[in-house]
């Protein structure tokens, strides 16, 4: 369910989710709004298809939604993020940490820039988001933080060394703040999708192509799919589906939990 009559589960919330200019961050904007709450989008793209997202947001759900341009490779465009939630809205409720690239290659070859950016947007921005988010949590008594993990935060697969690091170790961050605070409201989880068909997937399959020898169709079935015992991409709507109940009252006793969402992939 996605659409105005959606039950309002997340009114008076605000949710903030990094990377949600396209794909499952934007899957999840528009669920949350669906549900009453107010939202910040974050993420790259161009400005024109950005404002037009945004502005549908708010006429589709008749909440107030508002961007934030922060680059997740900047700590201080993080904190600058955080402080537009708390100031337009009064409060950071809700804080999805989605935003994610991806690059494959053989670790000898694996360019140096590369690997740093993806450990800083896949892991080192959630540190900065939630370092600046939770103490307005923990003052209200109220927090829901996700992680948006991978099947990569429990199994590795050749040539995304970077990715795999950054995945497993943003596992190791969720449990160790879930610890931190536990007794404050506020639960800390992490979502570990198997292979989704957005654009980030998309834009992999011609460098595993070249690492690996093969056609878009033996990537798309041989490397992709083969992973997953239902054959099938998981879906945006899929992931939105448990990140809305993760930020509901409901979902108050889970915390630290690494969530698989990977079609039974990493039941093997
Ligand atoms: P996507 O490419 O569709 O979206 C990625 C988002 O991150 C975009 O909004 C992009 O603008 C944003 N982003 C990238 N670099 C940024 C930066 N420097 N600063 C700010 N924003 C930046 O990808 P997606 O598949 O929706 O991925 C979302 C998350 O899900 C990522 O963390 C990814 O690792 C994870 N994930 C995806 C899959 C999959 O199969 N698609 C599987 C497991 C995990």
């Amino acid at each position: 369910m996605n659409d105005a009559s959606q039950p309002k589960t997340l009114a008076n919330r605000t949710a903030l989710i990094t990377g949600s200019t396209s794909g499952i961050g934007l899957a999840m904007a528009r669920r949350f709004a669906a549900a009453g709450a107010n939202i910040v989008i974050n993420g790259l793209g161009e400005a024109d298809a950005i404002e037009t997202e945004r502005a549908g947001i708010e006429a589709e759900f008749g909440v107030r939604c508002i961007y934030s341009p922060a680059n997740m490779l900047s700590g201080a465009e993080i904190g600058d993020m955080v402080k537009l939630a708390l100031e337009s809205f009064g409060g950071c409720d809700i804080l999805v940490n989605n935003a994610g690239i991806q690059h494959v290659s053989p670790i000898e070859e694996f360019p140096d820039e590369k690997w740093q950016a993806i450990i800083q947007i896949n892991l080192i921005a959630a540190f900065h988001s939630i370092k600046a988010a939770l103490p307005a949590m923990k003052q209200r008594g109220f927090g829901r933080i996700i992680n948006v993990a991978s099947a990569h935060a429990l199994v590795a697969s050749p040539y995304k060394s970077a990715y795999v690091a950054a995945k497993h170790g943003i596992a190791g961050l969720t449990k160790t703040v879930a610890l931190e605070a536990a007794t404050d409201g506020v639960t800390v989880n992490a979502i570990c999708p198997g292979y989704v068909w957005t654009p980030l997937v998309e834009k992999q399959i011609p460098d595993t192509m070249a690492a690996r020898g093969l056609t878009k169709e033996q990537v798309i079935h041989d490397v992709l799919l083969e992973a997953q015992p239902t054959k099938q991409f998981v879906t945006v709507d899929h992931i939105a589906g448990l990140a809305l109940f993760l930020a509901s009252d409901e979902a108050a006793s889970m915390t630290g939990a690494i969530l698989s969402v990977d079609g039974g992939w990493t039941a093997h």
